[in-house]
């Protein structure tokens, strides 16, 4: 495999510069030449440690990067491939991982995914088996597997956050996350696209706190006004471009030089921005013509990188508080121990009851748990048992909870909401990239699962336990059975022993991560 990517990431003199490329939806063709050309003349360059593929972008089926990924390999380019959970169940997944593997492409970006989109027909089947951190932890454990059959390299996987999210809840579900996806094996970590230099300082700030040393790319684009109107209307999820911002973009390009022109400098200041700030990188998108676009921002960028602090309020920061105080890090002690947010009586009464059943019916150590097992265990042993357990079971799970029988329940990981009904993307381990102002990416009527999950420990004084442990994925063999009686027999996620389970044990985040960042930035 190349080891580009890699290399330049850990030499501490290296700034480094990955692009995105978007294949179209051809196989041939004009599409195909372009992202061919931009990736030879980026080999011819010298500046790109590697380019990166993505994969069936906003859910619409493209090109795979698996495969033009490989074109791009064998001319020498490093490659990172964009790898999302969304059109395949893990099954799939570690059969292209493998696939993968082999052709000697292992640096990977590991995303949940956009929702699904349209194909043939319709809008397709949208999968979501495993999420970014079940992911991870499935990369790092075949990365196991792959060097103990003699390939000394595994794969380098690594991840995305977005630190521009409008809510403290958001923000500390995607800093949640973050710890989740380090402890399950991120090698480094891309940002998503913002403007927002404090937001882009606080990001660093707290990684830096909670003690990771994962380098940090952050997200560059070339904004063009077709770019600004699609992100400013959230159509691009996770991506923020503000109603001004857009407003520039579109009096810029009246004319079409000077909006280039306009384009390139403010991609070339936030790169500056960013590396001033100390960003290990920057992931540069929105190149769909030609190289020749890239090359003006690098070259721009080596001019002005020194004069950093002056761009800092082109992004909304004033020099004066770059970069020992930022504007956001209070904001961490406010999402870790800060004031709790109200909650409403039914949402507080259907939160507290659920909590007291759980801690009734289902802790484990209690000085019941015994005889709950043992009932289980009689329950299960005949036909009529199962049956009278999945009636008791059934119609008071779908009225508290909308459940779906899954037979593997993962409530008590989302401070008693159903990850199955409540998420669209099923995730287990965190909220996915796409929430707006506390709403849900594919169901903006409603709240994302993992806003109200925050809401509600936050309550209780305990949101770092929106971090806590690092979820398996759901066993499907379970589906359709009584999960009272799957978890009191040990068969479900949490008292399963598979290997998978042990890894994801052995791979918890350290929720004190989070309170050591609060600490510190207090200080
Ligand atoms: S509920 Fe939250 S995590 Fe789930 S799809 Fe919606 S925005 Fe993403």
């Amino acid at each position: 495999m190349l080891r580009v990517f890699q290399h330049d990431l850990r030499d501490p003199a290296h700034f480094v510069i990955t692009l995105e490329l978007v294949p179209g939806r051809e196989s041939t063709g004009r599409k195909i030449d372009t992202v061919m050309g931009i990736a030879r003349d980026a080999m011819a360059d010298g500046r790109v440690s590697a380019v990166s593929i993505t994969d069936n972008p906003g859910g619409n089926p493209s090109l795979s990067p698996d495969v033009i990924g490989n074109e791009i390999f064998k001319i020498g380019l490093d490659v990172i491939v964009h790898f999302t959970c969304r059109d395949m169940n893990r099954v799939g997944m570690e059969s292209r991982a493998l696939q993968l593997a082999m052709m000697g492409m292992k640096n990977i970006l590991a995303l949940t995914g956009d929702y699904t989109g349209a194909g043939f027909g319709g809008q397709g089947a949208p999968v979501f088996d495993l999420d970014a951190v079940s992911l991870l932890a499935m990369l790092a454990m075949l990365s196991e597997r792959i060097e103990a059959a003699g390939d000394p390299d595994g794969f380098f996987a690594g991840c995305a956050v977005s630190p521009f999210k409008l809510t403290p809840g958001e923000t500390m579900a995607q800093y949640a996350k973050l710890c989740r996806k380090e402890a399950a094996g991120a090698k480094f970590v891309i940002t998503q696209l913002g403007y927002d230099a404090g937001r882009f300082a606080h990001l660093l700030d707290v990684t830096r706190s909670m003690g990771f040393d994962l380098p940090v790319l952050g997200s560059v684009y070339l904004l063009t006004p077709k770019a600004a109107r699609i992100m400013n209307a959230g159509r691009v999820p996770g991506v923020v471009v503000s109603d001004q911002l857009r407003e520039r973009v579109l009096a810029e390009w009246r004319d079409r030089e000077t909006g280039r022109q306009a384009a390139v400098e403010r991609a070339a200041r936030l790169a500056a921005v960013l590396k001033g700030l100390g960003y290990k990188g920057i992931h540069l998108g929105g190149i769909h013509r030609d190289f020749s676009v890239v090359a003006r921002i690098l070259d721009r960028l080596e001019r002005i990188e020194d004069r950093w602090t002056e761009f800092l309020a082109d992004f909304g920061m004033a020099a004066a508080q770059e970069p020992a105080a930022p504007a956001a890090g209070g904001e961490v002690c406010a999402m870790v121990d800060g004031p709790a947010p109200a909650l409403g009586p039914l949402e507080k009464l259907h939160f507290n009851l659920m909590r007291q059943a759980h801690g009734m019916f289902f802790a484990r150590g209690s000085a019941s748990a015994g005889l709950w097992r043992t009932l289980a265990r009689r329950l299960d042993s005949h036909r009529a048992g199962r049956l009278i357990a999945s009636t008791l079971e059934d119609p008071v799970k779908r009225l508290l909870l909308g459940c779906r029988h899954c037979g593997d329940c993962g409530i008590v990981h989302l401070a008693f909401l159903c990850p199955e009904s409540q998420c669209p993307k099923h995730t287990r381990n965190g909220a996915c990239g796409g929430s707006r102002n506390g709403r849900c990416e594919v169901h903006p009527e409603r709240y994302c699962v993992w806003y109200r999950a925050w809401r509600r420990w936050a309550a209780a004084g305990e949101s770092r336990r929106l971090a806590e442990g690092c979820v398996p994925p759901r066993r499907w063999e379970l589906n359709e059975t009584s999960s009272w009686l799957n978890f009191h027999l040990g068969r479900d996620h949490q008292g399963s022993g598979d290997a998978f389970a042990r890894f994801c044990r052995s791979r918890s985040c350290r929720t004190e991560a989070l309170a050591n960042a609060a600490d510190q930035i207090r200080q």
